[in-house]
This record gives structure tokens, sequence and C-alpha cells, in this order.
């Protein structure tokens, strides 16, 4: 067999799977900031090399969405941490 099927754990976040936690949060995040875009789409727009006729206020500064987006992600995980820990200690009880 040229091809082996295995078995692996997924993440899944912002509809999309990904095989590590960080992609997933990062996947989250973005899928969060898209589902703002007011951008005004036109037939020139690139959401890959970011080039918009009319950004909104998400596309109109690429380092500035960048940093966003790693804070989102940041947040994301935080929060699934935080409730892993209740989870937690419900099961404790
Ligand atoms: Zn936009």
């Amino acid at each position: 067999m040229i091809i082996k099927r295995e078995q692996a754990t997924v993440y899944r976040g912002g509809g999309r799977r990904y095989f590590t936690k960080r992609a997933a949060y990062n996947g989250a995040a973005r899928d969060k900031i898209m589902s703002r875009c007011e951008c005004e789409v036109s037939a020139y727009d690139d959401f890959e090399t970011g080039y918009m006729a009319i950004p909104c206020r998400y596309h109109e500064d690429m380092d500035k969405l960048a940093r966003l987006q790693a804070r989102l992600a940041r947040w994301y995980r935080h929060l699934d941490q935080a409730s892993e820990q209740e989870q937690a200690n419900i099961g404790g009880e």
C-alpha cells in the first residue's frame, strides 16, 4: 500500500477541522472576525492578500487585524481552559 489510513484527533474551530488546537483557535478567531467583516466586496477584492477596494474597520490595517486575531485566539483558549477547569471542579465534588 502506498497510502495508509490512520485515525487522528482533530479540533474544530470556526466550522473547520484542524490538526492542532492552536490552528483551531486561530480559525475560530478568523471566523468571528469574518462574520463581522463589512468590506464592500468588489470583483477585485482578495481576502487572502487583504486587498480591498473599500475595507471595513477590520481589514483596513492588516497588522492590526493579525494582532486582533491573535488576541481573540488567546481569549478563546482562555475561555476553554476556564470551562475545562470548571468541569474538572464539578466532577471532583
Ligand atoms: Zn472586512
